[in-house]
């Protein structure tokens, strides 16, 4: 499985944006962008005006960075979104946040995103009552999402916490460790600040 090997917070002070790749700390006093925001390396401090490209470069590598996403299935999602109805930069955003690995982070089962994509390569939950184990998958309105039943005993499900609220396009049954996509994504329901118009603009150059 392919994914980024940089330190992650790292990743964080180069977006100067909490990506949220960690977890509960990145909740916490602990997190390294609360300590220190300037970006990584010795010209971090210095970095002043930015170009147009650049702009739209961050944008971009800030939204593939926050969902895990590497460069060549970014691309090919953004070649969906483009196929579909609507705001392509929007459409982008509903395909990132519709992957099997986000929702599996989005209802509470995963501290991080990361984690969320290690528990479904190890196989702990079924869509649909069937195993699905490929974290890329885009789930859609209707799909419902449980912990396998052999996992449900394992200190992970069985001490299950998580402050963050489950969205509004999802619900989440805490005592059966079952989550359903109730609606698609809207942009508002997306809390990563991003302008995705530069994506577009990016792309389509
Ligand atoms: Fe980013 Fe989390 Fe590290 Fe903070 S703790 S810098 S949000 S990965």
């Amino acid at each position: 499985m392919a994914r980024y090997t940089e330190g992650t917070c790292r990743l964080c002070r180069r977006e100067g944006d909490k990506l949220f790749l960690k977890g509960e700390r990145c909740y916490s006093a602990k997190c390294a962008l609360a300590k220190k925001s300037a970006a990584p390396g010795q010209h971090g401090q210095g970095r002043k005006k930015i170009s147009e490209y650049g702009l739209q470069l961050r944008e971009k590598q800030k939204t593939k960075r926050f969902y895990g996403v590497l460069e060549k299935q970014f691309r090919l999602t953004y070649a969906r979104a483009e196929r579909k109805q609507g705001k392509t930069g929007e459409k982008l955003l509903e395909l990132l946040e519709l992957r099997f690995d986000n929702v599996v982070y989005r209802l509470g089962l995963a501290s991080s995103r990361n984690e969320a994509r290690q528990l479904v390569t190890h196989g702990h939950f079924t869509v649909n009552g069937k195993k699905a184990n490929i974290p890329s998958m885009t789930l859609k309105t209707g799909d419902t999402i449980a912990v396998k039943e052999t996992s449900r005993k394992s200190p992970k499900f069985e001490t299950l916490s998580n402050n963050r609220p489950v969205p509004a396009w999802l619900s989440f049954n805490e005592e059966t460790l079952t989550g359903s996509i109730v609606r698609e994504p809207a942009r508002e329901d997306v809390d990563l600040e991003v302008k995705e118009t530069l994506i577009v603009e990016l792309y389509s150059k």
